[in-house]
């Protein structure tokens, strides 16, 4: 045999070996999730697996293995287990297709489970919409959007937060969440680490655990005012970590940090070279003190922005990203090999829409939200009022109590809303939004109440 053949047996062998001790570890983190979900305990327990990575790379020093390779070979032994040991979670899109599904078969149910303005786009899009057939924007176009509406985002950008954006420094997307997960996956390799802050938009994970990406994430509490300290994700950084994901005003939270506490997370992802990817589409409803990532300068954050919200456009299907031009050239590459380029006309009439004074808007949802918000307080819920966005994330003070089957329970008396673990571990918590007219929004709020306090 030649050398060649006797080295490529060994391989083999090696691998074989390998598979059949992944078997064995796949058992046993099944008999580990089910003793987990027996105890009601996280499938994620970042103090286990702080403990097993030190571990690996000690071991990875003793033996010659670069600590990098171990790592990450680490993080998709660690993603299997989540993924074994995961069961479906509900989150508000599942409450969703549930209602709807019931509204099908004849029965009313008030929407608060999704994040959707009840008012129209501008009417401008309506002119848009008649116009774009003869004014010819109905062909293939650029990977990174229209050259036109580039430029006027980038002009936008540029006014709003006194800093200077260019048109190659931004792409157009299928929507903000389109966005997200192109800046996730092109910019942070398989087994790399992100950080994504708890309670969250499932997406950021979705994206990370459809990549490979591990996803270390830091809990935030409603006792600490929704903020993570400078600790925690200090100790969440290491030599893999590539990203850092912010969305404030926060979805479900509805919470804006102090401007302090933002100065010094930049400042370590700066320090750590991180990518920061800070989601801002909820920035029209920002109720005071809040801050773009993009007035940091930082040449390695990627800002993520839509229509949907601010235009109420998310049937449109359309959103931006902005940060350096060379990140934007990566993220364009995925996008022209995903779908060639965003639907031109859809592009004109949101360049239409930028006309649009959208100051209303903010106003109509903040009036939404202040409803809410009293009720809410009425019955007793326990939540930080919301500095932004158009939720509130409410804990339900009763100890057995399950946000899911609460939520499930609501859909029978005609009421959706969106369970907390949807958002990561906060089953105690449920989600309501405040999309609907002051009417709508009432009587949901008192079948709640009637619910929760026993008398349905
Ligand atoms: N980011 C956050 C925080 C969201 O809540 C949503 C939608 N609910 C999106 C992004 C998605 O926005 P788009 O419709 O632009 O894809």
């Amino acid at each position: 045999m030649s050398d060649i053949e006797e080295l490529r047996n060994k391989i083999d062998a090696i691998t074989l070996e390998m598979i059949k001790l992944l078997k064995n570890r796949i058992e046993i983190s099944k008999e580990i999730g089910a003793i987990k979900k027996d105890l009601g305990l996280s499938i994620t327990d970042e103090t286990r697996e702080e403990s097993l990575r030190k571990k690996v790379l000690s071991l990875c020093k003793d033996i010659g293995i670069e600590e990098k390779t171990g790592a990450r070979f680490l993080n998709f032994l660690l993603d299997e287990s989540v993924k074994i040991q995961s069961t479906k979670k509900q989150t508000h899109l599942s409450i969703f297709l549930k209602a709807k599904s019931l509204e099908e078969q004849g029965k009313k149910i008030i929407h608060m489970e999704v994040g959707e303005p009840d008012f129209l786009p501008p009417t401008i899009v309506k002119k848009a919409l008649e116009e774009v057939y003869d004014k010819g924007f109905i062909k293939y176009g650029h990977a990174k959007g229209m050259p036109k509406f580039r430029e006027a985002l980038a002009k936008k950008t540029s006014e709003q937060y006194e800093i200077y954006v260019k048109q190659d420094d931004i792409i157009v997307c299928p929507g903000a969440r389109f966005a997200v997960f192109l800046a996730i996956t092109t910019l942070v390799n398989p087994g790399d680490e992100i950080i994504v802050l708890e309670p969250a938009w499932p997406a950021y994970k979705d994206c990370a655990a459809t990549a490979g990406i591990k996803v270390r994430t830091i809990k935030t509490t409603l006792e600490n005012n929704w903020e993570p300290s400078i600790k925690q994700i200090e100790g969440a950084i290491n030599s893999n970590t590539k990203m850092i994901v912010l969305n404030y005003p926060n979805n479900p939270t509805g919470k804006v940090l102090p401007q302090k506490l933002l100065d010094d997370i930049m400042d370590i992802a700066m320090k750590n070279d991180l990518y920061v990817l800070s989601d801002e589409i909820y920035a029209q409803y920002s109720y005071g003190g809040w801050k773009s990532v993009l007035s940091y300068n930082y040449k390695k954050s990627i800002v993520t922005q839509s229509f949907s919200k601010s235009h109420s456009m998310t049937g449109f299907r359309i959103g931006y990203a902005v940060s350096d031009s060379q990140i934007i050239d990566k993220m364009a590459k995925l996008q022209a090999i995903c779908l060639t380029n965003v639907s031109e006309p859809i592009q004109y009439v949101a360049l239409q829409a930028l006309q649009a004074d959208t100051t209303d808007n903010s106003n109509n949802v903040k009036s939404k939200l202040d409803v809410v918000i009293k009720k809410a307080k009425e019955i007793g819920l326990d939540f930080i009022e919301p500095d932004g966005a158009m939720y509130i994330f409410a804990k339900i003070k009763n100890e057995s109590f399950d946000g899911t089957e609460f939520s499930n329970k609501l859909l029978d008396y005609g009421l959706a809303v969106a369970p907390g673990e949807g958002f990561g571990d906060y089953k105690d918590f449920i989600r309501i939004s405040a999309c609907q007219d002051e009417k709508k929004l009432t009587d949901g709020m008192d079948i709640l109440d009637n619910v929760l306090n026993g008398t349905k």
